[in-house]
């Protein structure tokens, strides 16, 4: 064990997950690449768990930030006007589609969706919320309680009473004989079920339009706009989790949900919008937004470094059509790597614009396997490749590189992934 490395096991918490069996101290980058502590490169297709959307050492969200700290004010906190956030929350409200929208800015996912379920619940009244089985949304009090996955769950107590919906399960025994429609018509008659069981009042449904940490499972195209039919004739809100899904990376729209044909009462997001800067928020519609009594000041939401470096972020992504970028890379790349489904050690290989995933399986039982994903993810560090874990059970290996991907590097990734598997 490195030094750092047992530093690292001394003071910080045991249930933080660390990749690797000699963990990676990455110390530099530049566009699609790393580098660590022993100068050795990668090319990184996990992007800080989905965050550096634009690559590493981007000169335009530096220069953003510098400018920005140049004038000497890291922070001067929401009590006072910033031209940065002002304008950032223009772009989002416009960008969102949400009618006459509002912006809230957090620090993280975690704070975004809590700051949204706060909301629903106030402007309806209840305590009811409808979640979707295999789900992740954060790790506070509430955005735990909505968390489809045990596994994922730090505190069993919960503030709210939740429903958990079918979504992302139709490869299972119940349904893996339908058709997409028969599974939608299937999951709208199991939410008019828990709808005729539940207390009169639902305030809202908080969805991913393709669940990030639960291995970039999907929902067929076009089930939030057929739970959103039903939501409204109950008023029920509908919240999209758009965390990981957010500005071009499902290659099919701006947004995840625009994959569902539907326009959400609010949207959550954060990671990738900062390019690395902390930043996350909420846009939703203004009655809902200024209907809170009180929610007060975050700090640190929205100061004016992390809304620079976001306007810079979102000014690249849209100057330089990023969206299209990550349907032509990632259409391609599932293609090159669609063949790794004929092994026995893969269960699934799918994939959404530059969201994509191998699922691993025991060859002899065909059960989900995170000990073979464990190996792929080594071996492909061993040939210079960083990509990232998840699923129910760990067995999932997630691919989000940059949305820049340049066609070298996309064919680098692809021939490291089929032959680490
Ligand atoms: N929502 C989704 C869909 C996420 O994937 C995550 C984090 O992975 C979060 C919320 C929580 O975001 P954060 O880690 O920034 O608090």
């Amino acid at each position: 064990m490195s030094e750092l490395h047992s530093r690292h096991r001394a003071v910080l918490p045991s249930w933080m997950p660390l990749y690797y069996e000699s963990p990676l101290e990455i110390t530099g980058g530049k566009g699609s690449r790393v580098t660590d502590a022993e100068g050795s490169s990668y090319l990184d297709f996990f992007t800080g768990i989905v965050t550096n959307m634009l690559g590493y050492d981007v000169a335009e969200v530096r220069e953003a930030v510098e400018a920005q700290i140049a004038t000497g004010v890291a922070h001067t906190s929401t009590l006072y006007l910033i031209r940065h956030q002002v304008e950032l929350a223009e772009q989002i409200a416009e960008l969102s589609g949400i009618p006459d929208a509002k912006v809230f800015f957090t620090n993280s996912g975690t704070e975004a969706n809590e700051t949204a379920l706060l909301l629903a619940t106030h402007a309806r009244g209840s305590d009811e919320v409808l979640a979707l089985r295999g789900s992740y949304h954060g790790r506070s009090f509430g955005t735990v309680a909505v968390t489809g996955n045990r596994a994922w769950k730090n505190s069993s107590l919960s503030p709210l009473n939740v429903h958990y919906l079918h979504g992302t399960d139709h490869a299972s025994p119940a349904f893996r004989h339908m058709s997409d429609r028969e599974y939608i018509d299937a999951c709208v008659a199991d939410l008019r079920d828990v709808l005729a069981t539940a207390s009169p009042k639902v305030a809202c449904m908080i969805a991913e339009p393709v669940q990030g940490v639960n291995g970039f499972q999907m929902p067929p195209d076009g089930l939030l706009g057929a739970y959103k039919e039903v939501l409204d004739e109950h008023g029920i809100l509908m919240i999209s989790d758009e965390v990981q899904t957010g500005w071009g990376r499902t290659g099919t729209g701006f947004f995840g949900i625009d994959n569902h044909g539907v326009t959400p009462d609010a949207m959550t997001f954060a990671k990738g919008l900062g390019n690395g800067f902390a930043i996350g928020g909420v846009v939703a519609r203004g009655d809902l937004m200024d209907g809170l009594p009180a929610l007060g000041v975050a700090t640190f939401g929205g100061n004016p470094v992390s809304t620079a470096a976001a306007r810079a972020t979102l000014k690249y992504v849209l100057d330089h059509d990023l969206q299209s970028n990550a349907l032509r890379q990632g259409t391609t790349l599932l293609d090159g790597i669609l063949a790794l489904r004929e092994l026995d050690s893969v269960k699934d290989v799918r994939g959404k614009g530059l969201m994509f995933a191998i699922e691993m399986a025991d060859p002899a039982t065909g059960a989900p396997s995170p000990a073979l994903a464990g190996q792929v993810l080594e071996a492909a560090r061993e040939r210079g490749l960083l990509v990232g874990k998840g699923g129910l059970q760990g067995n999932v290996l997630r691919m989000a590189p940059p949305l820049t991907l340049s066609d070298a590097d996309a064919a680098e990734g692809r021939d490291i992934l089929l032959d680490a598997v």
